[in-house]
């Protein structure tokens, strides 16, 4: 039967809108829905997760306070323990901790029930059936595919976004929408301003897209590692040893002999953006899969510094970027198979669905977190959660090593509440990378668990907000903090 079509024009309401199903995305649909609120949830993808998942990152940083290394042996061998340590506070618990549950109770997470590790790792492709299943139980309704396209405005207040498409025009009209699109994407279009990069040059941190390499005889790879323990760190080898005889999580570091070998006979691929690589100072991690209860050594994910120098909200510059590093990981794996021993016989697994960028907006609000606050481990009244990941930031010219910086004071922060609300504009709040932080702070707070509280907190003001027929502005503050810590958050 033949048909024609007709553009559709129609209209939604909603107490809660979430754009974007990513990290801080789900995290906040599932809150505003538990606290009472009516949830439509936008993402723009075929799956929920976002970076967690589809970005393929697995491992979330830093539910406990993370020490920061004096030096790079000392780094390889905390690093490596990081994922299995139990050690430290833990201060970030609710609605990530019962997802971490969820996934051990199938074998997709490692770890202990109600405890997390300081870098806790899971299988990031079984990661998006629980969170899908964790966001319908919670009543938030879904739609996937689907990019808010435009906003709504009156004056200063956000009202809700419009979705077009050649097949449908839709307004969803919402009483508080929560941008969580990774980007500030909602937030930049209602006008609120935003910092961009490094204060220097505004230029940003590298992105990576994660890919899988199978096929990996890991034993050969460590003995070549225990046989020049003279670049690898004999107490890092022994560590990592040790590790993998217990099937724990490790962490495996550039093979720089290697890299300078293939760069001599021109076979190691450079990354985009930049012209040449150092070996010494390349960011580069390798991993094994945990999957179905145990860590898989014969596959490893691999997390490198793959594109500079691009702006990720620009569609040109991020599509020549994404099909470079899509180029280089095919490249990468083809390196590993004719250097690294172990992976002869290796081949690419997959490459994630979606590209890792680090920074792009970051969107002012009524108080931008510090570096300063970081080092101090500031204590916020309005604060929201807790956070103890160290200063993360990847070399933007890619010539120097990823600076790691220790969270000071109790080495934990509080992500004040006032940095979600962007300046100037009503009925908005952000969660997630693009909140309000200068260059450095972001390092810290772009992690995946501080993404995840702020979706959480994001996620029960707006309830709250919707419930009490109140301005965000007007909450009080110390009363959406005790509906968190009853949700079991620690503030
Ligand atoms: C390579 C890399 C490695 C990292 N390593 C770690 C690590 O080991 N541990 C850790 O804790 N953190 C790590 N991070 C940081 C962390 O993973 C991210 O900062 C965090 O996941 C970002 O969460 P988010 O919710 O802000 O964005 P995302 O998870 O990216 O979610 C944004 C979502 O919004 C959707 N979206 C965007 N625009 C629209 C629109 N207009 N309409 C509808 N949907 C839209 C996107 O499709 C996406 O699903 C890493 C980051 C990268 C890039």
């Amino acid at each position: 039967m033949s048909r024609t079509q007709e553009k559709h024009n129609r209209s939604v309401s909603k107490d809660v809108l979430v754009v974007g199903g990513g990290t801080s995305g789900f995290v906040a649909a599932i809150a505003a829905a538990r606290n009472g609120a009516s949830v439509l949830l936008l993402e723009q993808r075929d799956h929920l997760g976002g970076t967690h998942s589809g970005g393929m990152v697995m491992m979330i940083r830093s539910m406990r306070h993370m020490k920061a290394p004096a030096n790079m042996e000392q780094k390889k061998i905390m690093m490596t323990g990081y994922e299995s340590s139990f050690d430290d506070e833990q201060v970030v618990r609710s609605i990530v901790q019962e997802y971490i549950n969820r996934m051990l109770e199938i074998g997709s997470a490692w770890g202990r029930k109600d405890e997390a590790t300081a870098r806790q790792m899971f299988d990031p492709e079984i990661a998006k059936w629980v969170i899908q299943d964790m966001v319908a139980e919670a009543g938030v309704e879904v739609w996937l595919n689907t990019q808010a396209t435009d906003v709504i405005m009156e004056g200063n207040a956000l009202k809700g976004v419009v979705i077009e498409s050649l097949r449908d025009r839709v307004e969803v009209h919402a009483g508080i929408t929560i941008d969580t699109t990774g980007d500030g994407d909602i937030a930049a279009a209602a006008g609120a301003a935003f910092e961009f990069g490094s204060p220097e040059d505004g230029k940003c941190q590298p992105a990576s897209l994660y890919f899988a390499v199978g096929g990996v005889q890991l034993d050969k790879t460590i003995a070549y590692m225990r046989d020049h323990a003279n670049e690898f760190g004999e107490e890092y080898v022994k560590t990592m040893v040790g590790l993998k005889e217990q099937n724990k999580p490790i962490t495996m570091f550039p093979f720089k002999e290697k890299i300078r070998e293939a760069l001599k006979n021109g076979d190691y691929p450079i990354p985009y953006g930049v012209e040449t690589v150092n070996p010494d100072t390349l960011s580069y991690i390798v991993r094994p899969m945990f999957r179905n209860g145990k860590f898989r050594y014969d596959v490893t994910y691999h997390n490198m510094d793959m594109a500079y120098n691009f702006d990720a909200t620009d569609r040109v510059e991020l599509t020549k970027a994404t099909l470079a590093m899509r180029d280089l990981a095919n490249k990468m794996a083809k390196f590993y198979r004719k250097y690294v021993p172990g992976y002869e016989d290796s081949y690419l697994s997959y490459t994630a669905q979606s590209v890792g960028i680090r920074d792009s907006r970051r969107i002012v609000c009524d108080y931008t977190l510090t570096r300063e606050d970081v080092l101090a481990g500031q204590v916020f009244p309005d604060g929201i959660g807790r956070y103890g990941s160290l200063m993360d930031v990847h070399d933007k010219s890619g010539k120097k090593s990823l600076s790691l910086v220790e969270v000071g004071g109790h080495g934990w922060f509080h992500v004040p509440f006032r940095s979600l609300l962007p300046k100037g504009i009503e009925n908005l709040m952000v969660a997630g990378r693009c909140i309000s932080a200068d260059y450095d702070a972001q390092g810290s707070v772009r992690s995946q668990a501080a993404s995840m509280v702020t979706g959480q907190a994001t996620g029960t003001a707006a309830a709250l907000a919707v419930q009490q027929k109140r301005k965000l502005r007007e909450l009080d503050v110390s009363a959406l903090q005790e509906v968190l810590k009853a949700q079991n958050q620690v503030i």
